[in-house]
């Protein structure tokens, strides 16, 4: 808590519960010069240039989502970030793995400069990104000819670029490695150690399988789509249990990432996890062009998923915002506190009954879910805007698992 400034603020949030780093307060927040400039009574809040009221609201921390595709117009699956950011309170956007060594230029100028939310990319190992991702008439995985892996061309970006690549990307499952894995992980692994970056991989179907993959990771890194349902790769063994080598991989600091997407969740596999005390480090979305229609429309869907599962609200938001923060090494983001970036978030919880279903067709029950009111980024209001452009595009081999376009909810 913070002393009112008499010179005021530029943006003022009132009458919100604020999700502060010692946990909710009825407060107001000031945001001045871009950054979080007072959080406390509402009585001691200095004056203001705009005011919003948050009266019956959250006020949370700017979401972090760590997984999450935005080269639009360079890869099929990128979305319009500031777009989908305008109507879910998301203003850190991890861009997983959508460039590559040979594409990464066109990220930052395109869409990172471009974009009103924080675009972070992290480098895919595959030499053209996930370009190939989305092809209509047959599925090309982006590693299944090794020589894309290039190491050397991941240096050579890293200097031409430097400090501007936060993480290393590897799809580690059949349909995008092949058998390749011997010889990608290897170099993803110097390649983030060079670096000094996370290294994030996903798994799915193997190969490579899930035991082959975990002794890549180290303290930091990502393992993402750690509910997904696919055989050889999931993090539950034939005993029905977590496997062991999850839990030591925890144990010694990888950080579990939900990377809902399409075909990447089990509410059962969460379920299980849950109850042995296993939770997702992040809640992110792996939104794309093939979900923003549905299942996935935020990672709000995400976090409503996760309070179905039990998961209490506080622990929901911490991690949707802090944690992943965390992984990128950003203390002034994900935290509601004075000196923090003026990322916000006014969400409001309310009752539902709708259905939400996961890759396997399982449908969970909601009771409430998360519902937007207001982004601000840097201090500025994004408001929703129409940009003309259509943003879900299907896939034929993902409408199996539910990628219609619609489920249902209008408010994410
Ligand atoms: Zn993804």
């Amino acid at each position: 808590m913070n002393t009112p400034e008499p010179t005021g603020v530029d943006l003022r949030i009132d009458n919100g519960r604020v999700f502060t780093p010692d946990g909710f307060a009825d407060a107001a927040v000031g945001i001045r010069d871009g950054r979080i400039e007072f959080v406390g009574a509402q009585a001691d809040a200095p004056r203001a240039r705009e005011t919003v009221d948050a009266e019956g609201a959250l006020v949370v921390p700017g979401l972090v989502d760590l997984h999450t595709h935005v080269y639009l117009g360079s890869a099929r699956l990128g979305i319009n970030p500031d777009k989908t950011a305008a109507r879910s309170g998301v203003t850190t956007w991890v861009d997983a793995g959508t460039s590559g060594a040979g594409t990464f230029e066109g990220l930052l100028m395109h869409v990172r400069d471009r974009s009103r939310v924080r675009v972070v990319p992290f480098l895919n190992m595959s030499f053209v990104g996930l370009a190939p991702a989305g092809m209509l008439t047959r599925e090309i995985g982006e590693l299944w000819d090794p020589a894309f892996a290039d190491l050397r061309a991941v240096l050579r970006a890293a200097e031409e670029f430097p400090d501007e690549i936060k993480g290393i990307k590897v799809r580690a499952s059949s349909n995008a490695l092949g058998d390749n894995a011997a010889i990608v992980l290897p170099q993803a692994r110097e390649a983030a150690d060079e670096l000094g970056v996370p290294l994030m991989i996903h798994i799915g179907m193997a190969p490579p399988t899930l035991v082959e993959i975990l002794p890549y990771l180290r303290a930091g890194d990502v393992l993402t789509h750690c509910f997904h349902p696919h055989a050889g790769g999931r993090i539950i063994g034939a005993d029905g249990r977590v496997r062991p080598e999850v839990k030591e991989a925890v144990a010694r600091g990888v950080r579990l990432d939900v990377g809902h997407g399409v075909a990447s969740m089990s509410h059962q596999v969460a379920i299980q996890a849950l109850d042995e005390g296993v939770q997702p480090d992040s809640l992110s979305s792996d939104i794309h062009a093939e979900n923003v229609g549905g299942p996935i429309k935020s990672m709000l869907t995400v976090m409503d998923m996760f309070l179905a599962l039990g998961m209490p609200l506080d622990d929901v938001l911490d991690r949707s915002t802090r944690r992943p923060a965390s992984v990128l090494s950003r203390a002034d983001l994900g935290r509601l506190e004075p000196g923090a970036a003026g990322d916000v978030a006014v969400l409001a919880v309310e009752a539902t009954d709708r259905w939400k279903q996961d890759s396997t067709g399982h449908r969970l029950q909601l009771t409430q879910h998360f519902v937007h009111r207001l982004t601000v980024v840097g201090g500025q209001v994004l408001a929703p805007f129409d940009d003309g452009r259509e943003e879900f595009r299907s896939s034929p081999w993902l409408t199996k698992f539910g990628a219609t376009g619609d489920d249902g909810d209008d408010n994410h």
